[in-house]
């Protein structure tokens, strides 16, 4: 019994299963180690290495499992922008199958890994789960029809679900948990640390307050506490919504990160100026109200308790985790 989760040797996933094993819910693993580590689960969490287009595989994992956390899948929005159907294959074929053995073998519970990437650009202030969908890569395209996958399974299969859109989602919960991600802010300002080059910054002239990108950025182990909290209402038939929003209200420019990092870290600097990233939208930040209201989401840590564990995490891993 207990809860699978997908993707669980990976960085957000291996913290998902933290959240169920600190909160007394048994958690397996299926994940086929493709940007995950086996190091990463937890000794005594049963662990299948397979991928979830192996449907024997997937079978053999959601046998007498209570529900599923599906996180597994491709993130990176430039490479799906190269690699769409890699990305379909990857992102939707495997979750198609997921839900088929999850409907003959009765799991009827899944709490999806969702992403702001659903929104795309958008003009307003803060994103709410109103706020209308127009993914702008198939990495946001694969999300919104995961999305759409579990409502249309939920009218004909009574599967029960809900899709969590995370932010900008940084920090560890765990020294020996690195998010080693080649192509996201946090790792490749600490790469550029370690490895004496200077962090780069892509863009100034955006329409912000100091002219760098405004995001939304969320501790790791707090988005993982959501995860479990969403499984118990899941479990007790409470009502849910198909879809929450997993960010803070409150928005941090690139500019902020920089001198956050140089503060935590002791290292001084002054990072480079570089042109914009192609399809880098100004400001995203979202509403977390909705999550507040029904999963306890609340973000107990500081920006500061971001860089930090992050950093704890990047000086352990070394080159162990390079992405
Ligand atoms: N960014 C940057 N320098 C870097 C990496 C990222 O200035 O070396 C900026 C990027 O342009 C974006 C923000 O940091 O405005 C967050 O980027 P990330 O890839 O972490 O997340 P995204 O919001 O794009 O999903």
């Amino acid at each position: 019994m207990g809860w699978l989760v997908t993707g669980g040797a990976g960085y957000i996933g291996a913290h998902v299963v933290r959240a169920f094993q600190a909160a007394g819910i048994e958690a397996s693993v299926l994940d086929d180690l493709s940007t995950g580590f086996e190091a990463f689960v937890p000794d005594g969490v049963p662990l299948i290495k397979a991928t979830l287009l192996d449907r024997d595989a997937v079978r053999e994992a959601v046998q007498g499992v209570d529900g599923v956390v599906h996180v597994a899948g491709y993130k990176y929005a430039g490479v799906s922008v190269q690699r769409p159907l890699h990305t379909y294959e990857q992102n939707i074929s495997a979750m198609v199958i997921l839900l088929q053995e999850m409907r003959d073998a009765g799991a009827d519970r899944m709490v999806f890994s969702s992403s702001a990437a659903t929104y795309g650009t958008t003009d307003v202030d803060l994103v709410t789960e109103q706020t209308p969908n127009h993914p702008e890569s198939p990495y946001g395209e694969t999300k919104l029809i995961g999305e759409w996958l579990l409502k249309d399974a939920g009218v004909a299969h009574g599967l029960r679900h809900t899709s969590l859109r995370y932010f900008n989602v940084v920090g560890s919960g765990s020294p020996d948990l690195y998010d080693a991600s080649p192509h996201n802010l946090f790792p490749l300002v600490f790469d550029a640390l370690v490895e004496g080059r200077t962090p780069k910054i892509f863009g100034d002239d955006y329409n912000t307050p100091d002219g760098t990108c405004v995001r939304d950025y969320i501790h790791v182990a707090d988005l993982a506490e959501a995860h479990v909290a969403a499984a118990q209402r899941l479990a007790a038939g409470e009502p849910i919504e198909p879809v929450y929003n997993l960010g803070s209200g409150a928005g941090s420019s690139v500019r902020q990160i920089m001198d956050t990092i140089r503060e935590v870290t002791g290292i001084d600097f002054e990072p480079e100026m570089h042109p914009r990233r192609p399809g880098d939208p100004d400001r995203i930040v979202a509403a977390g109200e909705l999550a507040a209201r029904d999963l306890h989401w609340q973000m107990r840590h500081t920006l500061e308790q971001m860089v930090a564990t992050a950093w704890e995490a990047r000086q352990k891993a070394g080159d162990a985790y390079r992405g």
